[in-house]
């Protein structure tokens, strides 16, 4: 099984503009599938990524797929980009992706909790560091901070009744798996289920996987990182996964006068790509060049 399929290969490395022996950084390593790119268009890369699995499984790749190559990958935060990279003196770039989200592997281990597909513990940490799991959460949050949370990070239609039914269900029985809480949405919402193409419980899932990381606190930290580390002309790309992180990227573009925006709308995905790949429908790729 492959580790992920990267998404918006083509157009990340037509924007990345590559040339031989600059230095680039992939900020969301994963399986390696960019950097693997990167490298065969002749740069040389930094990558990062919290996950040991993505840690491990990209340099397996790389150790055969770019055996010549200059690549380093290390394991750390985005969040705290310039810091990596001043310690592993990859000082001033030509190019910065940021992939965001998780790897089709996350999802896939089951016991990793990302997922409502299987029951498994209820965990959705991508770095397995973190304090908190998605199961903490659901037991210390009150009714209001569950709403919150659904509303604030994935625009859940029915937030209230979602988290009034998990404060119910609480009292009872402790929520500590994807199941009961896939379970539980289901219920929310009824019979009205059978004509959604989209499972219930993703918007539930997504908002609790974007509070366990921190993700959107993550990413307002590492623009302005990244605008700091790329060269004049040195181009940053974010590739997002869902609204509260598009709209991130898009509005630290706009208001940042380094940068030179050079996609007005955001490129989506090809048909072709959708086809073959429909895990990357949501994906949204905007690009900055540094003034
Ligand atoms: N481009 C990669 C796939 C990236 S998937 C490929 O082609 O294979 C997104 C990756 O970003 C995941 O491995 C996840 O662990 C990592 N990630 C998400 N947030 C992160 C953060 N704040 N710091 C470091 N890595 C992060």
């Amino acid at each position: 099984m492959r580790f992920h399929t990267p998404v918006l290969l083509k157009e990340t490395i037509d924007f990345l503009n590559i040339e031989k022996g600059k230095k680039y950084i992939d900020a969301t390593v994963g399986g390696g599938g960019h950097t693997e790119a990167i490298l065969k268009a002749g740069g040389k890369v930094l990558g990062i990524d919290w996950d040991p699995e993505a840690i491990e499984a990209a340099k397996r790749h790389l150790r055969t797929a770019c055996p010549d190559a200059f690549w380093k990958i290390v394991r750390g935060s985005f969040g705290y980009l310039s810091e990596i990279a001043e310690r592993e003196s990859f000082g001033k770039v030509n190019g910065i992706l940021f992939d965001l989200g998780v790897s089709s592997h996350q999802l896939e281990v089951f016991e990793r909790g990302f997922s409502f597909q299987a029951d498994a513990p209820l965990d959705m940490r991508m770095d397995p560091g973190l304090a908190v799991t998605a199961a903490d959460l659901l037991k210390v949050l009150s009714k209001k901070q569950l709403y919150a949370l659904f509303i604030e990070f994935a625009q859940e239609k029915r937030a209230w009744a979602i988290a009034d039914a998990i404060v119910r269900a609480r009292k009872i029985k402790p929520i500590k798996t994807t199941k009961q809480l896939a379970d539980l949405v289901v219920k929310v919402y009824g019979d009205r289920r059978k004509i959604r193409r989209i499972h219930p419980s993703t918007k539930v899932f997504l908002a609790l996987r974007i509070a366990i990381n921190s993700e959107l606190e993550n990413l307002k930290l590492a623009l302005p990182r990244a605008v700091g580390l790329l060269k004049p002309e040195g181009r940053m790309i974010v590739i997002s996964f869902h609204g509260s992180e598009d709209r991130i990227v898009k509005m630290f573009f706009k208001k940042e006068k380094k940068l030179k925006i050079l996609t007005k709308k955001p490129i989506i995905p090809s048909e072709e790509e959708l086809r073959i790949n429909p895990r990357c429908r949501s994906a949204k790729l905007r690009v900055a060049e540094k003034i």
